[in-house]
């Protein structure tokens, strides 16, 4: 399998099997993560608060978010009035945010994982 996709589908960085999150985007519990992967062992909180980092991930996500819905918006409406804008962007985030949440963690541990040696 390859990366991009076992990162989409949010399976353990290292052997790609394990999952990562215990329940689905759409479940109550989308941001309960597995402390460690069931396959491979793998502690995926690399270190202690390593998942700080994933502030500046979901930061440009949103960042790509807004741009491409901004200008979805000013395409598809033919440059509309100001609260349009402001109403797209907020519904597009919203309806992202746990997206965003889980991806910025797995995209961050998809960069630092493959260096790292921890197990349990
Ligand atoms: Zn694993």
């Amino acid at each position: 399998m390859s990366k991009l996709k076992s990162l989409i589908q949010c399976k353990c960085p290292r052997c790609q099997e394990g999952d990562v999150y215990t329940a689905g985007v759409f479940s109550k519990d989308y941001k309960s993560m597995n402390t460690n992967c069931p396959k491979c062992g793998l502690r995926y909180e690399l270190e202690v608060g390593f998942f700080w980092g994933a502030m500046y991930v979901g930061y440009s996500l949103n960042i790509a978010i807004s741009v491409t819905i901004g200008v979805a918006t000013y395409v598809l409406g033919n440059n509309p009035d100001t609260w349009v804008y402001i109403t797209s962007l907020i519904a597009g985030i919203v309806l992202m945010m746990r997206f965003n949440f889980r991806y910025s963690r797995l995209i961050l541990l998809y960069l630092f994982a493959p260096k790292a040696v921890i197990e349990e």
